[in-house]
């Protein structure tokens, strides 16, 4: 069944971090403000992410500090316009995230910062743990309180351009299909690595949801893409036990100083090192024959986890861990006590849509947001910045979608 064209100024596809945050701006201008998601409010990658976002607001630490390690560990491939946007947007979207109601962590009164992996400074910031679900809480909250219309169970079908914007045909989980015409359309479906993964037979970390369709469907219109085939890997996907294959374990693990041997018990690479360069060094170790197996023959590297409470005291790993702690001890392996094997897992698209300052396509009225963009973190993510360009470059898109289409 097919019902009457629904109207709106902007609309948003998706509802990660990058949907969300550019609905509430839409909101914010004026703009009336429809949001289709696939799932439920909210349920996308970000709501996985579990390491935490950065932004430079340690004591020691610059917003130029942040613009070179995000260069030099994307190769310098991103877009120097995009990256300085995106680390001179951070103290704000820290700010902004934590006046809508995101509880980071505090050490003695100040924000905790971390290092991790290519960063030169600590510049990490968390919610407990789980600082994607914290994100999402509060973001889904928000923008129910903005007055934008969330469809659920709705997927973008097919996007034509209408007058002077655009008509989406969406289809609901009931099989019903709905036009919404806009005039403006920011696209936030994130990056589609899951569906990417699925079609070569590799396991991933994403979310169910994630799937490219979205990001295809912009490239058949004629919206320019840039380094679509550069895809991340996280360096450290459990191998065993099988029941969490393709779990990634957080890269806060080496920050507090998880270890990385071979089966000889050889370190082979700085763990802090770039993502990139520690899952190549845990490929070549395998490649090379000097990998350690698990029961099923599953080939991997040790990450000695137990270094992390010998470094920092016993209960650490129990404190600032406790999520990966508490999956490995429900498959009975105690962290703490036994090191775990792992091997790099497909998790990111690093690039994307090409986009301006704005969040504009190189269509009209076309916008994108988040992991479905390419240019911000060239062809190698900095851990911690994709929740980062999810805030920043959302609410940006939302708010220049809105000002385009109200005007
Ligand atoms: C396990 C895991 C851990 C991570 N940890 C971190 C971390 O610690 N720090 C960090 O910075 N980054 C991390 N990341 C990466 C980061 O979470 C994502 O890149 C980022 O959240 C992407 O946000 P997004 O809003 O662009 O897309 P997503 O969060 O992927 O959201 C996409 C949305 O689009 C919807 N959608 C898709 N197709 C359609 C369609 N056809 N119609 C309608 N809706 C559609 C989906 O339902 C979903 O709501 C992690 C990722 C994973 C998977």
């Amino acid at each position: 069944m097919t019902t009457a064209d629904a109207r709106c100024d902007v609309l948003v596809v998706g509802s990660g971090g990058a949907g969300m945050s550019a609905a509430i701006a839409a909101r914010e201008a004026g703009a009336s403000v429809i949001v289709i998601t696939k799932s439920a409010l909210g349920a996308s990658n970000t709501g996985r992410a579990q390491g935490g976002i950065q932004a430079a607001i340690g004591a020691d630490d610059t917003t130029e500090d942040h613009f070179e390690d995000t260069l030099s560990a994307g190769h310098d491939d991103g877009d120097p316009a995009l990256v300085r946007t995106l680390v001179e947007g951070g103290p704000d979207a820290i700010a902004w995230l934590a006046s809508i109601g995101v509880p980071f962590t505090h050490d003695d009164g100040d924000l905790r910062v971390i290092r991790c992996g290519g960063a030169r400074r600590p510049r990490l910031l968390q919610a407990g743990e789980r600082t994607g679900a914290e994100m999402v809480q509060a973001l889904r909250a928000a923008v129910r309180a903005s007055g934008a219309e969330v469809r659920e169970s709705t997927s973008l079908e097919a996007l034509e351009p209408a007058g002077d914007g655009w008509r989406a045909l969406t289809r609901a989980k009931d099989g019903s299909s709905t036009p919404i015409t806009a005039s403006a359309v920011v696209l936030a479906a994130g990056g589609g690595l899951g569906g990417e993964a699925a079609r070569i037979g590799e396991k991933s970390t994403n979310h169910p949801d994630a799937t490219p369709e979205v990001l295809e469907m912009a490239l058949a219109l004629g919206a320019e893409g840039r380094d679509l085939d550069s895809w991340q890997r996280h360096p450290t996907g459990a191998i065993w036990p099988a029941g969490l294959a393709g779990y990634a374990l957080p890269e806060t693990t080496r920050s507090y100083g998880a270890t990385l041997h071979d089966a000889a018990g050889e370190r082979f690479v700085d763990e802090l090192a770039p993502r990139d360069v520690v899952a190549d060094a845990i490929i070549r170790v395998v490649e090379e024959g000097r990998g350690a197996a698990a029961p099923d023959g599953t080939m991997g590297a040790w990450l000695d986890t137990t270094a992390i409470d010998r470094d920092n005291g016993p209960g650490f790993t129990a404190e600032r861990l406790a999520y990966v702690h508490n999956r490995y001890l429900k498959q009975g392996v105690d962290i703490t006590k036994e090191r775990v094997l792992v091997y790099p897992v497909l998790h990111y698209r690093n690039g994307g849509l090409v986009i301006d300052e704005s969040g504009r396509t190189t269509l009209a009225r076309l916008y994108a947001a988040g992991e479905i963009t390419g240019g911000v973190h060239g062809t190698n993510r900095l851990m911690g910045n994709s929740l980062l360009d999810t805030v920043v470059f959302g609410r940006i898109a939302g708010s220049a979608a809105a000002r385009e289409a109200l005007a």
